[in-house]
């Protein structure tokens, strides 16, 4: 999609710090870290959020599950991490393209909801 920042970094438009790459996903490191790691895992299929996901998705979706913990490892997240989606307005999704928050490194709590 051709205003979208996600689809520009997949598409190598615009620059990503690139974790992991393969011919449909691709994580790259958040500009913006809430953690010591924080990356965001995105199908290169433009996907707008959760809301937009369709049957015929369903194989890349259980694809990218398969693919978060060798992701995890690679980042070195030995001890555990959190993956998370943010989806519309009330979930404060702010990129318009369906991704994974992957967060790790540091000992984190729960219940983690606020409205900073
Ligand atoms: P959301 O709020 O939509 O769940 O998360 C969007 C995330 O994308 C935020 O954590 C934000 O820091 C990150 N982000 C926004 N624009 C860019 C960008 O151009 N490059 C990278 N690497 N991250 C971005
Ligand atoms: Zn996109």
């Amino acid at each position: 999609m051709s205003d979208c920042i996600f689809c520009k970094i997949a598409e190598k438009e615009i620059p990503g710090n690139i974790a992991y790459e393969d011919d449909k996903i691709l994580a790259f490191h958040d500009l913006d870290p809430q953690g010591p790691v924080h990356v965001l895992i995105i199908p290169k299929k433009h996907i707008a959020s959760l809301d937009d996901v369709a049957e015929e998705d369903q194989e890349l979706l259980g694809y990218i599950l398969t693919k978060v913990k060798d992701i995890a490892k690679d980042l070195g997240l030995v001890n555990g991490y959190r993956l998370v989606v943010n989806c519309g307005a009330d979930g404060f999704q702010t990129v318009k393209h369906l991704h994974f928050h992957l967060i790790g490194g540091l000992k984190m709590g729960w219940p983690p909801f606020t409205n900073k």
